[in-house]
């Protein structure tokens, strides 16, 4: 497999460093990275960030809050199926899209890929169509998710990896694609793990979101506040960051990634 990282609609929230912990101008700049995956049954999308219908003149389909925090900088030629195109393919040719979860910066782009098979947790799937409070109601956007036709959702299921559980059949998918529950962010949140002729790539999606946070370092105190106020399930995304600490210590040969931070990825 071949795999190209996409940053598919940066946020630029005033405070910069405050954010990023290292812009020095007001604003921050903070990535929302994809994964485009090269396989034998075509291209497979890790996530699809923000699309072509979240762009004006649409109609607005991001909840008001959160984007005016985050100050979303979105353009045309930032989404992934404009990517995907530049890279010489057709929106056609990516056949599967693997969703670490719903939230409308991972999902937006959903309506892009018509065709495609979307992969989730069902437990994801079942959190977004309940949208349980005020957090529930502005991250996801039903309109994100409306035209896809062709859903499969997952529970865990099989052999485990490095100790963590694992969806080991995506259907239709390579047995070198694997979805890793980590709920915290949201319920039904999960990394999707890679294997690589270089070892294995894990997307964690934002199990956390400064790579600082695997080292147990500190992170910007802005980018904490969020990450606190978007968690759905504090004590699981606490344990979960654990485990991926203990991951990233005993297993060098696993490279960890995250969705909103450039460090590490391909
Ligand atoms: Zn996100």
């Amino acid at each position: 497999v071949h795999i190209h990282g996409l940053d598919c609609g940066t946020h630029c929230p005033l405070g910069g460093a405050f954010y990023d912990g290292v812009s020095r101008g007001a604003f921050a700049a903070i990535p929302t990275r994809c994964l485009l995956v090269e396989t034998g049954e075509g291209l497979v999308l890790v996530d699809t960030g923000y699309g072509l219908l979240d762009l004006p003149p649409h109609p607005r389909r991001l909840a008001r809050t959160w984007p005016l925090v985050l100050l979303p900088r979105l353009s045309e030629a930032s989404t992934a199926i404009r990517q995907i195109e530049a890279l010489g393919h057709k929106a056609s040719d990516v056949r599967h899209i693997v969703l670490t979860h719903l939230d409308f910066d991972h999902a937006g782009g959903l309506a892009d890929f018509p065709g495609a098979r979307v992969h989730v947790l069902a437990e994801e799937r079942r959190s977004a169509e309940l949208r349980r409070g005020l957090v529930g109601k502005q991250r996801y956007r039903p309109l994100d998710w409306q035209g896809v036709g062709d859903w499969r959702s997952y529970a865990p299921d099989g052999e485990g990896w490095f100790g963590f559980e694992a969806v080991r059949q995506l259907d239709g998918l390579p047995p070198e694609i694997l979805m890793i529950p980590l709920a915290g962010h949201t319920p039904g949140h999960a990394g999707v793990a890679i294997r690589t002729a270089d070892g294995w790539l894990l997307h964690a999606g934002d199990a956390y979101l400064h790579h600082h946070q695997l080292d147990s370092r500190g992170m910007p105190p802005g980018l904490a506040i969020y990450e606190r106020i978007m968690m759905n399930q504090p004590e699981a995304a606490r344990h979960n960051l654990e485990r991926l600490r203990a991951l990233k210590a005993s297993e060098p040969d696993v490279k960890i990634v995250c969705a909103h931070d450039a460090h590490g990825h391909p």
